[in-house]
């Protein structure tokens, strides 16, 4: 019998696909991305900056002008930064550095879907060190992460602040305690760093296991482009560049995340906004019967308010499909702990908040 699948790691074939979504016409909030058009300073910039390059050859392998151009963004050296396709590629660089079969990655759920997802698909396992829910405030558990972390199999921590889907930050003090507690590799993934404004890109020199993970798909808008960008000492930036593919990111995209950068003031105008509007969003949500809680992001977590798991995972279900209906996509999470009867709110331009509002008056 001529069965290729047999071949597969049975590991592999284990996983269930990450589910394509429907986009619809409508207003679409479900990805936490910068809702708004790219500055029209910025395409004006643009056009000037890609047309005076070549596609024709491979891009520059080791984006330097993109790295400087990082490196007067960040405050670090560009030795120190590493750029991707996408933070989603920095996820698997780092993971096959660092971990890889046998080995484990220390997550805190809820949290970010993908640091579990390439722990697996790589063969390795997750150690979930769960967040503590107090008063509607999620934290580190840091004790347990710092056991969890220093088991034998334990290779990366990974800590996303702010946290995806949860929205809240973590204390400064509890990501420092983790790094204090522990010489395996602290990853902070800070995705949403424009609309927090802290780091711990700074500290960088002060502790050598740590990792900053960012990325362009968010504040700076270009989550079609696909770039990301780690930082960390050069020794550990050093090793990560050998298991990325030699042109991992597209000459079009290393000029286009440049140039944002050289345009910052307009995208962090953006960035303004949409805080601004998240206020109002926030206090127009609170009038319906969930749970809302605070944000230090561009979106919003919300729990249903029913007697089970079931229930509250019923009550989403339903909104969502209702929004949906009347053209408004959000996010429904998954389930599992922490997790059941949960959905995900973007901020969207103000209209697009307008109509995610009269959509849920209508269903109430
Ligand atoms: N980290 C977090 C916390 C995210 O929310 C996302 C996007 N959903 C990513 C990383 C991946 O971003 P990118 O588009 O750079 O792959």
């Amino acid at each position: 019998m001529n069965d290729p699948l047999r071949w597969v790691r049975q590991d592999i074939r284990d996983i269930v696909p990450y589910q394509a979504k429907v986009y619809p016409e409508g207003v679409k909030v479900d990805a936490n991305e910068n809702p708004f058009p790219w500055p029209a300073s910025y395409v004006e910039k643009l056009q000037q900056d890609i047309a005076a390059y070549s596609y024709s050859r491979y891009p520059d392998g080791e984006a330097k002008d993109l790295r400087q151009a990082l490196s007067a963004y960040t405050g670090r050296e560009p030795a120190e930064i590493l750029v991707s396709n996408g933070s989603d590629e920095a996820i698997q660089l780092i993971l096959l550095t660092f971990g890889g079969p046998g080995l484990a990655t220390v997550i805190s759920n809820p949290t970010f879907v993908m640091y579990a997802m390439a722990t697996r698909y790589m063969g390795g396992q997750v150690i979930d060190v769960p967040l503590t829910e107090e008063k509607g405030t999620f934290r580190l558990d840091v004790d347990g992460l710092i056991a969890a972390a220093n088991r034998e199999e334990s290779r990366v921590i990974i800590i996303c602040n702010p946290n995806n889907p949860t929205g809240n930050c973590f204390a400064e003090e509890d990501i420092v305690a983790v790094l204090r507690g522990t010489d395996k590799i602290v990853i902070v993934d800070e995705a949403y760093y424009e609309f927090y404004g802290k780091s711990m890109a700074g500290r960088i020199g002060e502790f050598p296991n740590l990792i900053v993970m960012r990325t362009f798909s968010k504040a700076f808008a270009l989550a079609g482009l696909r770039v990301g960008y780690t930082m960390a000492s050069q020794a550990l930036i050093r090793e990560i560049h050998k298991v990325r593919q030699p042109f991992n990111v597209n000459a079009f995209s290393q000029r286009a995340a440049a140039t944002a950068i050289e345009e910052k003031a307009a995208f962090l105008a953006q960035v303004e906004t949409i805080l601004a509007e998240r206020e109002t969003l926030l206090s127009q949500l609170k009038r319906f019967d969930w749970d809302v809680f605070p944000t230090d992001a561009n979106y919003i977590f919300l729990r249903l308010r029913g007697e089970t798991a079931e229930s509250r995972l019923a009550l989403a279900a339903s909104i969502h499909k209702g929004l949906m209906d009347r053209g408004v996509l959000i996010r429904k999470l998954g389930g599992g702990p922490g997790l059941d009867g949960t959905l995900r709110i973007t901020v969207g331009q103000p209209e697009e908040n307008r109509r995610l509002l009269a959509a849920l008056e209508a269903m109430s």
